[in-house]
């Protein structure tokens, strides 16, 4: 229970002003971009690691539910507070980033925008690839929770394969600084790798120690139009097997399509779309596009619309980042999944999405990272219609089924939080299901790390 001397104790802590307890201000703090919303009792705003470390000290003492938050742009519903307590937002941990150049890796501030991180270090020549479309305020530490992808994961990987280090905060308030800040490091267990991906369960990070890589010299992207989603996603097996790499690899339905041209204004292109990014010397870039271009429109009937490089590409880029946005327009509720499959069974994972529509009559919107075997189905429904959400229901269960049975998983990038825990134990087993719960016992045995989440009994 959050009561006044708990309240005097974080003011002590954080400052007087980094306590909040007003109404307007806890329902600010109260929800993410999911459907779901729960009140905290109190939100603090801690500016370094040691008042994180004097904030979990006291709610541990008392044992109190904390709840971390970035910037609260998480689709799985994790930095919502179902059990109110204390939200520990990190909005001030924002300090400009330390760049070690030489040895290629930058030390960055939990609440650190990841958009301003790449930007500090693109401005020394350097790349910091992952790319969650919601960049321009998602924060370090929300990504490395989360263990964000983003369009760039194809050819660089996620959060996880950049996070060289952490420094965190355990639950007890201890600090400890896990990893290493060189290349390799076998010193015991990899808690780093533990911590990505934990979703603010097993402790609060303050700061990461992030690989970066040197920036492409080149860039050069190609809008491609097909008739249907199936010709669409077979492409991406048939470009991977001829030995092309893209940096990017996005899929878009003509759902998602139109969403988008009537939000932004801008013409994209027509029918399903594929947006084919390569990187590298200029050189590479032209003949990988055009090898892929031959692809696209031989015997998958592609036209490509659109050819671009340098900085004009970024209009076809901010034109996918506007793809939520423009979605939720369409619709009172939108439920955005995230089913991820061996990349050569797309097709028939677009199929069964297709099959999902038909058969329980909904609206789906299809976009996603193509190049991961990433979709994000998209159900365009409003949460007052009983029957029909009874529908989205039945639909998504059969769909993460269908992703399960064909090797994929039910969450690629946005966790499980909320949203995704009746499936947790369908993909893991009772016997994965059963370990992770003894690693979040043994390392929060009084359950104060954002409680209600990922488990049903956490
Ligand atoms: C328009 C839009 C596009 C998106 N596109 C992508 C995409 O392309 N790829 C992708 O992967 N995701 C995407 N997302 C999802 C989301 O942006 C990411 O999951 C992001 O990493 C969340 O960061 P955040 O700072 O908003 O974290 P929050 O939403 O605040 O928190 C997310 C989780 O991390 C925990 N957490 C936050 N900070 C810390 C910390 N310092 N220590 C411990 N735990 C912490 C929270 O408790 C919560 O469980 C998108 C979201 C939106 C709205």
């Amino acid at each position: 229970m959050v009561n006044k001397s708990i309240i005097d104790g974080l003011a002590e802590i954080a400052g007087k002003d980094n306590v909040l307890t007003d109404e307007e201000s806890l329902k600010c703090y109260s929800y993410d971009a999911t459907r779901y919303a729960s009140t905290p009792d109190a939100v603090v705003k801690p500016r370094d690691t040691g008042e994180i470390s004097k904030v979990l000290s006291l709610a541990y003492e008392e044992a109190i539910p904390v709840t971390p938050r970035g910037a609260g742009t998480g689709l799985s519903g994790g930095s919502v507070p179902v059990k109110a307590g204390i939200v520990l937002s990190t909005e001030r941990m924002n300090s400009t980033p330390r760049i070690h150049k030489e040895d290629l890796y930058v030390e960055a501030e939990a609440g650190l925008v990841t958009e301003q991180l790449q930007a500090v270090v693109e401005a020394m020549g350097l790349f910091y690839p992952p790319d969650p479309a919601s960049q321009s305020a998602c924060t370090i530490g929300g990504n490395v929770a989360e263990c964000a992808g983003g369009l760039r994961g194809l050819k660089y990987g996620t959060t996880r394969n950049y996070v060289l280090g952490l420094e965190m905060v355990t639950p007890e308030g201890k600090v400890l600084r896990t990893g290493a800040r060189t290349v390799k490091s076998v010193a015991g267990y990899d808690v780093t790798r533990l911590m990505v991906g934990s979703e603010g369960t097993l402790g609060v990070v303050s700061s990461a120690f992030l690989k970066v890589l040197p920036l492409p010299p080149a860039r050069r992207v190609l809008s491609c139009a097909f008739d249907n989603l199936g010709k669409a996603s077979e492409v991406v097996s048939e470009i991977l097997g001829q030995g092309l790499i893209p940096s990017i690899l996005e899929i878009m339905d003509e759902k998602t399509v139109t969403a988008v041209e009537a939000h932004t204004g801008e013409k994209l292109g027509e029918g399903v779309m594929l947006l084919v990014e390569f990187d590298g010397t200029k050189a590479i870039c032209d003949e990988d596009a055009s090898k892929a271009r031959e692809i696209i429109e031989g015997k998958y009937g592609g036209k490509v619309m659109g050819d671009v490089e340098g900085p004009e590409r970024e209009n076809v880029w901010r034109a996918r980042r506007a793809v939520l946005p423009a979605l939720t327009r369409l619709s009172p509720t939108v439920i955005l999944e995230d089913v991820t499959v061996p990349r050569s069974r797309l097709p028939e994972m677009t199929a069964k999405i297709m099959k999902v529509a038909e058969r329980y009559a909904l609206r789906i919107a299809v976009f996603g990272h193509a190049g991961d075997g990433n979709l994000h189905p998209t159900f365009l429904t409003d949460r007052k219609k009983h029957d029909e959400i009874k529908r989205v229901n039945a639909g998504i269960s059969e769909m993460m089924r269908a992703c399960i049975d064909l090797g994929g998983t039910i969450s690629g990038e946005h966790g499980i939080g909320l949203d995704k825990m009746p499936f947790l134990k369908l993909q893991i087993g009772k016997a994965g299901y059963d370990i992770m719960k003894r690693l979040k016992v043994s390392l929060d045995h009084k359950g104060i790390m954002n409680p209600g989440k990922m488990f049903y009994d956490a």
